[in-house]
């Protein structure tokens, strides 16, 4: 069963109140049904959507109500008027529990919900522009402020897709259970996405600093091989020891483990000296090597490959 499943049983299974009930089967008529003086024909997609109906309808004292079953569309639940004076009923629902029962009506006629990794959707479709425009308006009334409308192929949809706005509408309606289920997935979720945040962002952290370590070895490495370490004023020449020596730990970790540690600022500022130092050396080659008009020299500065 997936969510949406769990969402409709909850609210085919829903208290209803004698004052709500014609208005929960008049949400089901304005989102798919029709209905004249006489009598009244909804359509259902499920079984339990049928027998909820069946049984509004009844309770209601409308006559003669059967259910049909299309092979392919679903099922029709057909109901007579009978000496009822004003059904169904017009204008809006004054009540806040009424407003409720008339949006639970929409959503089990033509009302769809999932939530999914990329976010959570909410909508009821509805034939045309100003149904869609009432159920939003029914939303709104129930203090669900943020819901939209638009066009969905021949017809038209009210919408939300904030998580706690549809937290909200599901308390409201009375699906309690699929609500903490939603909360719990909700809460997971969000937990997920911020340590995957927070482990993305190590990654590229992590991947900044080997690669800054490498650079550094292999420019101190250049040093070496031409002027010597030893060419190097003290300070610097520890820091870059050091790097020889630990060649993947981070510049505050090597700032540490100097005789005289060094802060982290401290340290960034000789290694740009010594970086400084090796570009220096690497522009005299290239020259040098250009004057000679030999690849060779240059061949022996070629940068180290990583270890
Ligand atoms: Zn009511």
């Amino acid at each position: 069963m997936t969510f949406l499943d769990d969402v409709r049983q909850e609210l085919c299974a829903a208290e209803v109140r004698s004052c709500c009930r014609s208005w929960e089967i008049r949400g089901f008529l304005d989102a798919w049904g029709q209905a004249d003086a006489r009598r009244l024909r909804v359509h259902a997609h499920s079984a339990a959507v049928a027998r909820r109906l069946y049984t509004l309808l009844s309770e209601a004292g409308l006559r003669r109500v059967t259910v049909t079953r299309r092979p392919r569309s679903g099922f029709f639940v057909l109901a007579h008027v009978g000496d009822l004076r004003t059904w169904p009923p017009s204008g809006w629902p004054r009540r806040r529990c009424c407003r409720r029962s008339y949006a639970r009506g929409l959503f089990l006629a033509r009302g769809f919900l999932n939530s999914t990794r990329h976010g959570y959707h909410w909508e009821v479709k509805t034939p045309s522009e100003t149904l869609a425009e009432t159920a939003r308006r029914a939303l709104e009334s129930m203090g669900i402020k943020g819901a939209r409308t638009g066009r969905w192929q021949k017809g038209w949809v009210a919408y939300l897709k904030d998580a706690g706005l549809i937290a909200d509408w599901l308390g409201q309606v009375g699906a309690h259970g699929s609500l903490l289920g939603f909360e719990n997935a909700r809460v997971t979720k969000d937990m997920r996405n911020k340590v995957n945040r927070r482990v993305n962002y190590e990654t590229a952290n992590l991947a900044r600093t080997v690669a800054a370590a490498l650079r550094q070895k292999e420019n101190i490495r250049l040093i070496e091989r031409t002027t010597g370490l030893d060419d190097l004023p003290p300070g610097l020449r520890d820091l870059a020891k050091a790097r020889l020596a630990q060649p993947l730990a981070s510049l505050a970790e090597l700032a540490e483990s100097l005789d005289t540690p060094l802060s982290k600022s401290g340290a960034s500022h000789r290694m740009r000296r010594i970086m400084a130092r090796a570009e220096q050396i690497r522009r005299e080659h290239a020259r040098r090597g250009q004057v000679a008009g030999g690849q060779t020299r240059q061949e022996q500065f070629r940068p180290e490959a990583p270890s």
